[in-house]
């Protein structure tokens, strides 16, 4: 049987632990595969654009499980009351090309995406950091606001939404977790506001345009920018005189996508990158000094689905966490008899029924 994790089931496996703690947990597992980083087919993720959003396919293997998510980013969406960004995915075996786990990947894609945020920010913000700005209060602020608070010492956040009501949401849900008793929210009138002061800037707004959410003049030496939303073709954050700050390091996931989706799609294809691998494996620094800028250009990369995929299917399978088993592919006793053993056989859903005498 395939496993199989929902929306109901996602929820039971994170509040098992804490959203908190599944955070610092999946990024292990996300640090753990991104240092096995040549043993993985890598490829740009397959993107099909419309006027309003984009659908994409993200697979990654290495050669035992593959994995592929479909996700997708509407940022219309919220104004029909549907989510921006909504996501499922697959975990499979390679020897046999067996589906193993089908799960939900909307939740997920918000835990992965927070827990890479801070891995990545572990490395490149100044260990004192203490103060970070989130502009863009969406569906992924919650986690990005948890995973610093819980992975790189966050103690205040300044908080800003060109939508108030998103803000006020994001205060009201943060105020609710026991956990963040120590976390000081302030929420501001501006994204300058906002970054005033911050160690940390956390850009994860939503717009299909290239949005100008930071300017050079809110940039201050030594502060670690973790920009989340730029992520598609046409779809940035950043003033493109922030890439050229002369003492700035930018790291991205996998370089090849990110010239076309990341902030950098606005630099030129010879404009120095790191990517976060290399810096995970010890092959490359990550800050050089307390003065130095640090970017992170996230923009989602497969192999944080193939982590998160591993993961839950090992909590699954050998913790027996949640989790349910899904009919999907055909059980037989002759695997040459498909017609038989579904449509016709003993299992089958069409065989003739009898009629009833009456
Ligand atoms: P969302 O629509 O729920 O929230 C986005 C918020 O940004 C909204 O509240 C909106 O009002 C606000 N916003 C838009 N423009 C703004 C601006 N100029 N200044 C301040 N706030 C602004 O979307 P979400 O699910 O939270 O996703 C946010 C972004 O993160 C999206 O662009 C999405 O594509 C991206 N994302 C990236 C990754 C990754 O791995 N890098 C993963 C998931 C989502």
């Amino acid at each position: 049987m395939v496993n199989y994790i929902g929306v109901g089931d996602a929820r039971r496996i994170v509040n098992e632990v804490g959203p908190a703690v599944f955070i610092a947990r999946l990024a292990g597992e996300i640090a753990a595969d991104f240092r096995r980083w040549p043993e993985f087919e890598k490829s740009s993720r397959l993107a099909s654009h419309s006027l309003v959003g984009v659908i994409e396919l993200m697979p990654a293997t290495d050669g035992r499980l593959y994995s592929f998510k479909y996700v997708n980013g509407h940022p219309k969406n919220t104004a029909k009351g549907l989510l921006t960004v909504t996501a499922f995915g697959v975990l499979a075996d390679v020897d046999t090309g067996y589906p193993l786990l089908v799960s939900e990947l909307t939740v997920m894609t918000a835990l992965r995406t927070a827990a890479t945020s801070a891995l990545a920010a572990q490395k490149l913000a100044r260990p004192d950091s203490r103060v970070m700005a989130l502009i863009g209060n969406g569906a992924q602020s919650e986690f990005q606001a948890m995973a610093f608070h819980r992975m790189c010492g966050i103690r205040d956040l300044r908080v800003y939404d060109v939508d108030p009501q998103a803000t006020a949401k994001l205060v009201r849900n943060l105020a609710a977790m026991p956990e963040l008793a120590d976390l000081r929210v302030v929420p501001t009138h501006s994204a300058a506001e906002a970054c005033a002061g911050a160690d940390i800037v956390t850009t994860v707004t939503a717009d299909k345009c290239n949005a100008v959410v930071l300017t050079p003049s809110m940039i201050a030496p030594g502060m670690h920018i973790n920009g989340v939303g730029g992520d598609c073709p046409g779809k940035t954050e950043l003033h493109a005189d922030i890439l050229r700050l002369p003492d700035l390091r930018v790291v991205v996931e996998f370089e090849p996508q990110s010239r076309i989706e990341g902030e950098i799609q606005q630099m030129p294809a010879d404009y120095p990158v790191i990517e976060l691998a290399q810096i995970l494996r010890g092959e490359a620094l990550a800050r050089r000094s307390d003065s130095e800028i640090t970017l992170f250009d996230s923009v989602g990369f497969a192999l944080e689905d193939y982590a998160t995929l591993r993961y839950l299917h090992a909590l699954v399978t050998q913790q027996r966490l949640g989790g349910r088993d899904l009919d999907l592919v055909p059980v037989l006793d002759d695997p040459k008899d498909l017609f038989g053993g579904t449509l016709a056989g003993p299992r089958g859903v069409a065989r003739p029924r009898k009629r009833k005498t009456a």
